[in-house]
């Protein structure tokens, strides 16, 4: 089980290596954040140990279980899955970086943690690209006016943009709302609003459509199946 991880994580990097190659990107301009829900904290560590870094967790709880479980094993922590305002206390306790930030007291509630702790954090204004009712984020129509809300919080660092990808067989429905997104981005960073000028990161594409995130310009993909196989 611990080979096969390894084995996946190589062929995950080689994958994202040649997803780059085929649009003339470097393989270093894509981090690779591993989504380790449901996950064994064994597996992980195993993940871990093959060289993944990067690791993100849907929900407070599994993210609160598994912090101690990963002890000593080099990792940074993000929390991709929707947000309540009442555990964000709990969050901030093991991660880094929130890249599901989706609405404006949430935002605030972020910082008046950090503030009052002393620290900053990492954020990522969630998008729904798609409009499709079970994803969480903003409305496209919205995102500009988030992220310049996050970018003049003082604790927190805006990052960039995050979405989930079209839940379609259709390449091009996705592939249209990764270009949203990344219109978006542009979009904030082009703003001149405080704190969004090095937003330029773009978290999207997942295991079954990363090299069309890629092509789009994404900067990190989350990838669970791939790698852990299906859920
Ligand atoms: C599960 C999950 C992923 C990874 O999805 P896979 O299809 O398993 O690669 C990425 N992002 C989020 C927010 C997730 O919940």
């Amino acid at each position: 089980m611990t080979d096969d991880v390894a084995a996946r994580w190589e062929d995950l990097c080689v994958r994202v290596a040649d997803a780059c190659g085929v649009v003339g990107r470097d393989a270093d301009e894509v981090a690779i954040l591993l989504a380790v829900k449901t996950q064994p904290a064994a597996l992980v560590r195993s993940a871990i140990s093959a060289g993944a870094r990067l690791l993100g967790h849907n929900r407070v709880q599994e993210m609160t279980t598994m912090g101690p479980q990963l002890a000593g094993a080099p990792h940074e922590m993000h929390l991709i899955g929707q947000l309540q305002r009442n555990k964000a206390r709990q969050a901030l306790a093991w991660a880094t970086c929130v890249q599901s930030v989706d609405g404006e007291r949430l935002a605030d509630r972020l910082e008046a943690i950090c503030a009052e702790q002393g620290r900053s954090l990492d954020v990522f204004a969630q998008v729904n690209v798609s409009a499709e009712a079970t994803k969480s984020g903003v409305a496209p129509s919205s995102a500009v006016a988030l992220a310049r809300h996050l970018g003049g919080l003082e604790h927190l660092r805006l990052r960039g943009l995050m979405t989930i990808g079209a839940n379609s067989p259709d390449p091009d429905v996705v592939r249209s709302g990764f270009e949203e997104l990344a219109a978006l981005r542009d979009e904030v960073v082009a703003s001149g609003a405080p704190g969004t000028a090095q937003a330029r990161e773009l978290s999207m594409g997942m295991s079954g459509d990363l090299e069309l995130a890629i092509a789009s310009g994404s900067t990190m993909v989350r990838v669970g199946s791939a790698l852990f196989g299906p859920r």
